[in-house]
């Protein structure tokens, strides 16, 4: 096992929320139990979303609830969604659809 606790030099982030994924508790589940390093478990459980229908928009509702609920100034968090969540693979992926 790697030594946990001081991996502040490369915190990941999931890939459909952008929360940052700062334990392994926090990582997302396939169907065998292992962990997928891309999700958070809020996110992706057992090998599949948990929403899977949602869309970017409702993500950025989601999120800025969240981020409003723990102190953050609801412009200021819609302006850190539409910055990051476009740029995650869950969504970045949509754009090539073209
Ligand atoms: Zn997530």
């Amino acid at each position: 096992m790697e030594t946990a606790g001081t991996q502040a030099e490369k915190t990941v982030f999931c890939q459909s929320c952008g929360m940052p994924m700062t334990g392994s508790e926090l990582l997302g589940s396939e169907q065998d139990g292992t962990k997928n390093a891309d999700y958070c478990l809020y996110c992706y459980e057992n090998g599949a979303f948990k929403q899977p229908g949602i869309t970017l928009e409702e993500m950025t509702e989601d999120c800025t609830r969240i981020m409003v609920h723990e102190g953050m100034e609801e412009a200021a968090a819609r302006r850190i969604l539409a910055d990051s969540l476009p740029h995650l693979k869950r969504w970045s992926t949509l754009k090539t659809a073209e």
